[in-house]
């Protein structure tokens, strides 16, 4: 591609990352983000054109406002400078229709990163909003394609609630939580349970059945989580050693309908006002934003790109709280980075892994 169309999209994405800052500031505060202008947030004073234009502003007031001399954190320079360069990346990399759609999932991660590392959430507007661009997106490529990238969502965010729902069961001893009704982990277990035994379909329409039993009893139906993982292990086990389904198409329809359930799931509690996330105090090893953005990465890349960009965030999020010697820190960001990554590179990874070990 030109150097003009390059350049075009460097310019572009600094503008863009300009109004990443405002939503990253305002969004988590539940600030509307167009209305009122920028402004100081010490002093209140309204933002010239002038000091709006992207990094050099900052570089020109040394990183202080004009009038009250408040310093500017340097994260807005830095979210400019950083979508300015990926704009500019994807617009080199990629065939130009593709580079338009990234400039959407690049900016969605950005803004997602940043959020989470300051305020640990993951706003749904940004990872639903994000899948559903995915999905749309996709869709512009045929049939298939929108096919690919709903299975890739229900399958990236049915690997993580199943990570971070056990893995948070784990961290508890084994002790059964309480349920959320009409749907929560409960209900996407069991999904997980039936997709292992009966494929995905059956798996998805079991945890919407349980959610729908629920909602119509007003009562909670759930499975201890210790019999549903036990059970789970048990049918992959058995798969494993040639009973039932082929071991992959068991795990397949597990993730796949844990995932499809999550998703729902986690799209009612988005849409019930006056409910916050049921995480409480309960140890919680991922949250649940992270199987939401997991939704969002799978769609926009895939199951197998995703699984690379994971690896990567895995390493990176441990390799980093190692470094600043903390136990808990957001899995977002680093989430947000492989799905970069994965998006780029992902699948020129996988093919040379797999050529690698010989499959
Ligand atoms: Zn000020």
């Amino acid at each position: 591609m030109g150097a003009m169309w390059v350049a075009w999209a460097f310019v572009l994405g600094l503008v863009v990352g300009s109004f990443l800052n405002v939503m990253i500031y305002r969004l988590p505060r539940g600030q509307s983000v167009v209305f009122p202008p920028s402004h100081c947030p010490d002093c209140g004073k309204r933002l010239t054109p002038a000091e709006l234009v992207p990094v050099l502003s900052y570089l020109w007031q040394k990183g202080r406002c004009r009038q009250c001399g408040a310093r500017i954190s340097p994260r807005y320079p830095l979210v400019e400078a950083l979508t300015g360069l990926l704009f500019a990346f994807a617009a080199w990399w990629l065939p130009w229709p593709q580079a338009v759609f990234s400039w959407f999932f690049l900016a969605i991660l950005i803004a997602l990163a940043f959020i989470d590392a300051e305020h640990e959430i993951l706003p749904d507007v940004l990872t639903y909003g994000g899948l559903l661009l995915g999905l749309v997106f996709a869709s512009f490529s045929g049939a298939a394609s929108l096919a690919g990238a709903l299975g890739g969502a229900a399958l990236a965010s049915g690997l993580l609630v199943l990570i971070g729902g056990y893995g948070a069961l784990w961290l508890r001893r084994g002790r059964d939580a309480r349920g959320s009704w009409p749907v929560g982990f409960h209900q996407v277990y069991l999904a997980a349970l039936v997709g292992a035994l009966l494929g995905p379909w059956w798996g998805l329409l079991a945890g919407v059945a349980n959610w729908v039993l629920n909602w119509a009893t007003r009562r909670r139906f759930e499975l201890p989580e210790p019999v549903s993982l036990l059970s789970l292990v048990l049918v992959w086990g058995s798969a494993w050693m040639g009973a039932g389904q082929p071991f992959f198409e068991s795990v397949k329809g597990a993730l796949f309908a844990a995932g499809g359930v999550a998703l729902l799931g986690g799209l009612y509690w988005a849409l019930v006002p006056g409910t916050e996330d049921d995480e409480g105090d309960e140890a919680v090893a991922l949250g649940f934003g992270d199987v939401k953005l997991a939704g969002m990465l799978g769609a926009w890349v895939g199951f197998g790109p995703f699984l690379v960009g994971l690896f990567f965030a895995v390493v990176a999020g441990a390799l980093t709280g190692a470094v600043l010697g903390q136990r808990r820190i957001p899995f977002g960001p680093f989430l947000a980075l492989g799905g970069v990554l994965a998006y780029f590179f992902g699948q020129a990874i996988l093919n040379a892994y797999l050529a690698f070990i010989g499959w």
